[in-house]
């Protein structure tokens, strides 16, 4: 792509002094991560905002001492000439247990609006404060605290790329976990992930969060296990009740047989609209899906 990185936003762990000392998860750290992410603009494949995205993930990652790889791979959308390039980044953080588990949000936002009530606005791109950025400033934080206090398994954080490339109804989407599931013998030699975690849309401001429908009716203890901690740590906005099949970047994982769940907030509003941005998303969303997910990968039984 070689899109130039001149205004590159420095990474905000860089400004802390207490960076990586403290244990818990912090959802105002969580939060500068979103808007800086915000602040870059759009981040759909090809736009210069998803490449400053990949290098300030890259920067705090390294910023912490953990190492980050560049899963890369090719995909021709039907009607196009060539195939594109696209690049999924992990990172483990751990003391190299024998089990471990992945902790995946897609890093890209989407190309067009099209859900937009304002038909003049469908062709824009999207800011994609919730969807494509939300889950990612969970991730970084999570990074972080992680670093102060190691769980005893390993945690890969997987950056897909490529969640939200499709158009209504075609084919292209999920392209980033698609690859790593139907690599994840050649990528993780001789090694299995315990299960799957996807974050998708966690940040908005009025949370709320259903068992996902797939994977409760696959693999219910990979949400028993969440719901049990949210229930603990006395965060509501983890719904008692209720399912909702959403079909996300997990679903890869379970067609191929990996414990793999989705924690998302689809009862938004704002989904594929100009309207997702900051404003419609809270520190404190960020805070709530960062300490349950933490408490979970340090206190859970995989
Ligand atoms: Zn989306």
């Amino acid at each position: 792509m070689g899109v130039a990185l001149a205004g590159l936003s420095r990474c905000s762990c860089e400004s802390t002094p207490a960076e990586g000392q403290e244990g818990g998860f912090d959802g105002d750290r969580a939060w500068g991560h979103l808007e800086e992410l915000c602040r870059m603009g759009p981040r759909a494949h090809g736009l210069a905002g998803q490449e400053k995205a990949r290098e300030y993930i890259r920067a705090h990652l390294e910023s912490l001492g953990v190492e980050v790889r560049e899963f890369p791979f090719e995909y021709r959308r039907e009607g196009d000439a060539s195939p594109e390039r696209f690049v999924n980044l992990a990172a483990r953080i751990g003391r190299g247990a024998s089990k471990w588990v992945i902790v995946g949000s897609h890093y890209d936002t989407r190309l067009w609006a099209e859900e937009d009530s304002d038909a003049s606005k469908r062709d824009r791109p999207i800011e994609g404060a919730n969807d494509g950025g939300s889950g990612v400033a969970v991730l970084l934080e999570l990074a972080r605290a992680l670093r102060a206090e190691p769980p005893d398994i390993d945690v890969e954080l997987l950056f897909f790329d490529a969640e939200d490339y499709g158009r209504p109804g075609s084919p292209d989407y999920f392209l980033g976990s698609k690859h790593v599931a139907a690599h994840l013998a050649e990528l993780y030699p001789g090694e299995r992930p315990a299960c799957v975690i996807v974050l998708d849309m966690v940040g908005d401001s009025d949370l709320r969060f259903l068992r996902e429908g797939q994977s409760q009716r696959a693999f219910p203890w990979v949400n028993d296990l969440l719901w049990e901690t949210a229930k603990r740590l006395d965060e509501p906005a983890f719904a008692a009740g209720g399912t909702r099949v959403v079909t996300d970047d997990h679903t890869a994982f379970l067609s191929i047989g990996v414990p793999a769940t989705l924690l998302i907030d689809f009862d938004y509003p704002y989904w594929h609209t100009t309207g997702d941005t900051l404003e419609q998303c809270s520190a404190k969303s960020l805070g709530t899906t960062g300490r349950v997910l933490r408490s979970a990968l340090i206190e859970g039984k995989f």
